[in-house]
């Protein structure tokens, strides 16, 4: 199957009882039994949820992976995939990771022992160097946000492999459609599927995705001990959202490229951001490991009063945090996104007061080019 099939065609299609070409909404908490403890498939709707499971089959088989998991949101998937680990256990991680991802592993995770160092992963070398005797897992984010530094997860998985340690891999920016951590060597992938995979701001989400019949049956314990489980109504917005993904990211890859050079000619634009440049230090690997670069660019504009002013000109761009959806949106990393991560950590990361980051909607491109140019001028 192609890729934009298996979008349509993955997973369960449909419903076999009745033909109905959508899976439906099995709103539904617990499940008949024929006999004590004989089920017919599903027992109690944390355990499993057929409208869930429908979406759960459907991201394993986007991913290549042995099984999927899916979550209330994607800081519940981050949570889940960390519980897999003990208390003394240490994790290595990708230093501009989301700023959620931060948070939790440094104010929540952190009271139950496990460690955590952040390092620039970009530099194969700096993770190397972080590794220490309880380490457990490298976690990446690739291509990170807002600066959109990349990782080579072949290279960051043979690391691990060399250590034996677990990689995880968040691929919300990438999604499925273009990169495929699993088949580059990734243990563990996950998502915020509130971003690209639903796609239309309507729904808040996480998946999972393992590699092993072992890391299946351990992470389906601690989704169904821990409970963080997504609902029927969210899963099957989710699976509608995914069908459209192809489409959506290659239109989305046509009005970014657009966007990117008109920016870059802009003189008030001080630098630009984006995988898909010549320019950007780790190009050549994004281009090996992804089919596209997403739809994500940052720029500079020197300074937090012209970002005020850039953002009270706009017409076409939301400001909100989130990204990923049909329309255009717009944010200010250093008072927004990253606003939980402290502010000389900020500075050391790069994340400027005048840095904004867009994600690129799927108005017309001409449109979101005007905009922009009255909103600079
Ligand atoms: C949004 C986001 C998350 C958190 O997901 P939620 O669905 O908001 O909980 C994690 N990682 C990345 C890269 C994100 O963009």
């Amino acid at each position: 199957m192609r890729r934009k099939t298996k979008l349509i065609h993955g997973g369960i299609f449909g419903d076999p009882h009745t033909g109905a070409v959508s899976v439906p909404i099995y709103q539904v908490s617990t499940y008949k039994q024929e006999a004590v403890g004989k089920f017919n498939g599903f027992e109690y709707s944390r355990t499993g949820n057929p409208t869930r499971h429908a979406l759960e089959e459907l991201i394993k088989e986007l991913e290549n992976g042995e099984a999927g998991f899916a979550f209330g949101s994607g800081m519940a998937a981050i949570t889940a995939v960390v519980m897999l680990f003990n208390s003394g256990d240490h994790i290595v991680l990708t230093d501009d990771v989301y700023g959620g991802t931060y948070r939790v592993m440094t104010k929540v995770l952190n009271r139950f022992g496990i460690e955590s160092t952040f390092v620039d992963s970009s530099d194969l070398t700096k993770v190397e160097a972080a590794i220490q005797p309880n380490t457990k897992a490298i976690f990446i984010e690739t291509p990170t946000n807002p600066l959109l530094k990349i990782t080579d997860i072949e290279a960051a998985s043979q690391l691990a492999k060399k250590h034996s340690l677990l990689t995880i891999v968040d691929n919300t920016f990438s999604t499925p459609y273009w990169q495929n951590p699993i088949t580059q060597g990734a243990d563990i992938v996950l998502h915020s599927a509130t971003k690209y995979l639903g796609g239309h701001s309507d729904v808040v989400a996480g998946l999972v995705v393992v590699n092993s019949k072992k890391l299946a049956e351990d992470l389906h314990f601690v989704q169904n001990s821990t409970g963080g489980v997504l609902g029927p109504q969210d899963s099957w917005l989710l699976m509608r959202g995914i069908k459209t993904l192809g489409i959506r990211m290659e239109e989305t890859e046509e009005n970014t490229k657009k966007l990117v050079d008109f920016l870059q000619d802009h003189s008030s634009v001080e630098k630009v951001f984006y995988p898909g440049l010549e320019t950007h230090p780790n190009h050549e690997i994004a281009k090996r490991q992804a089919g596209g670069f997403g739809g994500m660019i940052s720029f500079d504009v020197g300074s937090a009063e012209k970002a005020d002013q850039l953002l009270s000109k706009l017409k076409y761009f939301t400001l909100a945090e989130s990204l990923g959806a049909v329309e255009s949106l717009i944010s200010v990393p250093a008072r927004m996104t990253h606003a939980s991560i402290p502010v000389e950590r900020r500075a050391e990361l790069g994340i400027t007061e005048g840095l904004v980051r867009i994600s690129v909607g799927l108005e017309d491109v001409e449109d979101l080019i005007e905009d922009l140019q009255q909103a600079l001028a």
